[in-house]
């Protein structure tokens, strides 16, 4: 099951993302094509992506960058 996107003030979805990098919660936005949410963190940078599927997938709402 993808997570559960939240919507922000402007309408834009997003995930909450856990980041074992840096140990920081942050939130991922949906990108302009719509297949993959991505965010950084937000002390080194490293980009997390996480592609959103339509079946199957990930039972987990927490992922991490490597
Ligand atoms: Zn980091």
């Amino acid at each position: 099951m993808t997570p559960q996107p939240q919507k922000d003030a402007q309408g834009r979805a997003f995930v909450g993302v856990h980041l074992k990098c840096c140990n920081v919660y942050v939130h991922a936005y949906q990108n302009a094509s719509g297949d993959a949410f991505v965010g950084w963190c937000p002390r080194c940078c490293v980009q997390v992506r996480i592609p959103i599927v339509t079946s199957g997938g990930s039972t987990s709402r927490f992922f991490s960058a490597s």
